[in-house]
């Protein structure tokens, strides 16, 4: 065999042992994360990690103050709580027209003050 015939076999033996050891990382990476993902999926679905995610859900399903503070009411950027809107002022924006607009009580107590002394 050529010499340069040789070589190339010794390349391609190389890329197949790479390839194999390539190969056998991988599934030995998967087996050594796979306790991982059933312990996760386990802790899923246990009751106090359900509470979380549910608890996280109903935050979600909170309504979101959609006050400009720093326009609205800029002296009282800081009072606003941003996830719990509890009424809805109309407000008219050149983009929408009149919309109902979402507040949290501080902002609506702020927007209030603020219209009242002008
Ligand atoms: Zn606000
Ligand atoms: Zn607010």
């Amino acid at each position: 065999m050529p010499v340069s015939d040789r070589k190339e076999s010794e390349l391609a033996d190389r890329l197949a042992e790479v390839g194999r050891r390539v190969g056998l990382a991988m599934s030995d990476a998967l087996d050594r994360i796979r306790p991982a993902i059933n312990a996760v999926a386990e802790v899923a679905g246990r009751p106090e990690v359900r509470s979380v995610v549910e608890r996280a859900e109903k935050l979600l399903r909170h309504r979101p103050c959609l006050c400009f503070c720093a326009r609205a009411h800029p002296d009282d950027a800081g009072i606003c709580e941003p996830f719990d809107a509890v009424i809805t002022r109309p407000h008219s924006s050149d983009l929408f027209g009149e919309v109902d607009v979402p507040l949290c009580a501080p902002c609506a107590a702020a927007r209030a003050a603020r219209d009242f002394t002008g």
